[in-house]
This record gives structure tokens, sequence and C-alpha cells, in this order.
């Protein structure tokens, strides 16, 4: 795990203790600070019993505190730990900003930070992939993969590179003070978790942060389709040297595109051309990113290819949250001939109308509405294109599978969050894979992959 003398002597309260919150309160324990930790579950709590004062840090009197520490989950918008902490003048803070201030003790390294409302999972594994490929060191963390302060730290290569890769939500950035990333990318900002912020300008102001805190000679690269990027852009210009901040140059690859079979679709060239930049930044020539893109294997539940059944190819596209997301799945297949989509939407919606989704209906065969949402989206999609409202996921994928053609793509991109159903947008996924498995193939629940 990483440690640091920066917390020796000092004290914190951790409250959550799942795996973040966990990996934070052990680092500091063993980097000999006291800790105050916190979770509601007496099992999350059991795990520090002896090590550390198992106490709500919303009963203690913070005086003479160095941090509170909260995972990101919290809505420090609407939690009083918030208030709690500003009126004794305590910083609040995620383990980003520890990983941040343990940062000088660490072997020499680098850090790439990504943020956007969307693409960062697939960018910032994109990023990792490539870097493993030419042979840098390489770790992902933040919103991806295993907390960062639980790994051991990262052994740089014989010329002193090792790069830590984070992909950071809006809620992790304003947890973090200190994050100077070498490398950063600012994807897109649209419409959501507006649950979170004040407004939506609150929501972008939050990302642009992650530029503010790098020094001004670092390097920064920004999308170039959102009014709200290309501002955060235009600001980070006027206080960097020529040559750091560049944008998102996606005609210069496109002509690559289809030797990427995981990369397909707008949104990944965006992503794709963001990976290239930061890549080149760190060195990385043409000519060894460009095998690594063809390799990169994707990430489940985003635009991930099932298999095909009876010529019907299926499209798990869970994690498609928002319409920002969902629209250019329906952009994503080649014109030539375009498959008709059988679309399954719908869930727990996070904003009214069909936003950018509208484009592309042409490509639309069908429309299967489910979830909460369900009705307003048939309403909505009425005239347009065909609806058939099936409230249930699996309703929807039987009443796909028996209407779709060979050729056609069957593809659940919900555009909403899953919380009305699901865990979340994992488990609404994993249904998907097992309803179609069992639908396609009820004898063996198989489909080829
Ligand atoms: P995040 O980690 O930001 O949620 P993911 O890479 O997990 O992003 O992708 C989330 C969803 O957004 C998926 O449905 C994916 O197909 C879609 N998506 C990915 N990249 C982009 C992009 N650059 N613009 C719009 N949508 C995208």
């Amino acid at each position: 795990m990483i440690t640091s003398t920066a917390f020796s002597g000092k004290r914190y309260a951790v409250l959550g203790l799942a795996r973040s919150g966990l990996a934070t309160a052990e680092t500091l324990i063993a980097s000999g600070a006291e800790v105050f930790a916190w979770d509601r579950q007496d099992v999350a709590r059991d795990r520090l019993e002896g090590r550390a004062q198992l106490i709500d840090p919303l009963d203690l009197d913070l005086t003479g505190f160095d941090g509170v520490i909260v995972s990101p989950g919290v809505p420090i918008n609407s939690h009083p730990i918030a208030a709690h902490a500003e009126k004794y003048g305590v910083p609040l803070i995620g383990d980003i900003e520890l990983f941040a201030q343990a940062r000088a003790e660490l072997p020499p390294h680098k850090v790439v930070g990504i943020t956007g409302t969307n693409g960062k999972s697939t960018t910032t594994a994109l990023v990792h992939h490539i870097l493993d490929a030419a042979g840098i060191p390489a770790r992902m963390g933040g919103n991806i993969g295993l907390p960062v302060l639980g790994r051991e730290p990262l052994a740089p290569n014989e010329n002193g590179v090792g790069v830590y890769v984070l992909e950071l939500s809006s809620y992790q950035i304003d947890l973090t003070r200190s994050l100077d990333c070498e490398v950063a990318a600012l994807l897109n900002v649209t419409p959501d978790h507006l649950d979170r912020y004040e407004s939506f300008d609150h929501y972008a102001f939050s990302k642009s942060r992650l530029f503010e805190m790098q020094d001004a000679v670092h390097f920064a690269v920004f999308g170039v389709d959102d009014q709200p990027t290309r501002a955060i852009m235009t600001a980070q210009q006027a206080r960097r040297p020529a040559g750091r901040v560049a944008s998102i140059d996606k005609p210069a690859i496109a002509d690559l595109q289809h030797e990427w079979p995981s990369l397909q679709g707008p949104h990944n060239l965006e992503n794709t051309a963001a990976a290239v930049a930061m890549v080149e930044e760190l060195g990385i020539p043409r000519d060894r990113w460009r095998p690594a893109l063809a390799s990169f294997k994707g990430l489940p539940h985003r635009m991930e290819r099932l298999g095909e059944h009876q010529g019907v190819m299926f499209v798990n596209d869970s994690k498609a949250t928002n319409q920002a997301s969902t629209a250019p799945a329906l952009a994503a297949f080649p014109a030539d001939p375009r498959p008709r989509i059988h679309w399954i939407v719908g869930g727990l919606a996070k904003e009214d109308g069909l936003g950018e989704c509208e484009r592309y209906l042409g490509n639309v065969a069908a429309a299967y509405t489910i979830g909460e949402s369900g009705p307003r989206f048939a309403e909505l999609l009425a005239g347009k294109v065909a609806v058939e409202k099936c409230e249930m996921l699996c309703e929807a994928v039987r009443r796909a599978i028996s209407v779709a053609k060979p050729g056609d793509v069957v593809l659940l991109s919900p555009a909403c969050a899953s919380f009305d159903q699901f865990r979340d947008y994992e488990k609404r996924g994993e249904h998907f894979r097992d309803l179609v498995a069992a639908l396609a193939d009820p004898e063996h629940g198989e489909i080829s992959a």
C-alpha cells in the first residue's frame, strides 16, 4: 500500500468504509496517523477494530483535525458532514487528495487524469493499455479498478518512468485540492448528475478544477463538441505557455478507425483521439500506439458485443445512463449496409426529452421501452419509430428477438440510470447478457461470441 510521512502524527476522520474508505484508513494508520473511522454498517467498522477509533465524525469535535475523508459516493451538497467539517475549518477531502499529498515520497512517476461526462472509463483503460503495450509501467485508479492507495507504489522502469492513469469523476475532483497531473483530459461536459449540483454551471465548474490544479507547464487536452468544454479550454490557454493545451483532433486519426474493432462509433473516435494526444505527450510515437489501438478489447457494458444469434447481433451498452452517451450508440454502426437497431431504452431518467438521440432515430427499427421512464419514452417516440411498451427487460429482449431479422442489432442502451429496477448498471448489463443467452439458446444458455 502507499504510505507517507506526510500523514504521520496527524489526525483524520474517515467516513464510509467501503473499498476506497477502508484503503484510506489503512494507509493513514500505516503512515502513523490517528484515525477516527465510521460506517453505518458494523461489519465494515469491525475491520478496523482496535486500530482506529470507531466514532461517527458527526459526533466529534473536529478541532485540530487535519482532514475529513469521505467517499465520492457521499453527496456533499446535502450530507451534514460538509457543514460539520466547515464549522471546524477542516478540509473535506477524498483518497485522491491523499494520493496527491503522498506523491512527493513515491518513486519517480507521472499522473494522467481523465475526466468528462462520458467516456472516462474507456479512455482511461485505453491509455493504460497503450502504455502497457509500449512497455511503460502503468496503473489504473480513481473511479476505475482498485483503490489507488491500497496498491503497492508503482515501480518505474529503467528510465524512471511509471504512470498512474486516474479516472476522475466530478465528485472525486470536488474532494481533491492539490493533484497536479502532468497530463490531463476533459472529454466533454453534458447534463448529468444534476441532483448533486446546484446547476449545470456548478457541475462544469467542478470539472474545470482538475485543470486549475495543474501547473501551467503541464499538458491538457480538451474536447471540442460542447460549449462548456471549449470555455474551460479557453481559460486554460490563457494561463499556460504555447503548446500546453491541445484540442482533441478527431480528423487526424479518423481514417484509422476501421482498424479498431472495440473503438467503433463517433464517441470512441473522441476517446481515442484524446488518448493519442496524451500518450504522445508521454513520448509514445505513432508506430507504438497504432497497433495498441487495434488490440484494445474494450470494457464490459460499453457497446459490448455479446455475440450473434441467427444473424442478429446483441450489444450491451448498459453503461449509457444519459442521452449524450446513448446518441453515439445509435450512430455507432457502419453505414453500409446500416443494420436496423432494436433499441431497448428506459430506466430512471436523468433528463426529459430525447436529446441528441433524436438525430439518429432513422437507424432504429423499433424501440422497446422499459422501467420507470418507459411510458414517457413511449410518448416521446410515438409517431417517430415503432414502439413496444415492455416495462421489464426480459419482455423487451423476448419481443426484440422474436422480430429481429438477420443483419439487425438488438441494443440495450437505456439513456437512463438503472436504480429503478437494478442495483447498478453492471447488474442491468449482466441481466441482459443472461436473458439474451437464455432466450437465444434456451438449451445451452449460450450465444456465439
Ligand atoms: P464514463 O466512465 O465517463 O461513464 P464510459 O467509458 O464508461 O464513460 O462510457 C459510458 C457510456 O458513454 C457508454 O455507454 C459509452 O458507449 C458512452 N460513451 C463513451 N465515450 C463517450 C463519449 N466520448 N461521448 C459520449 N458518449 C460516450
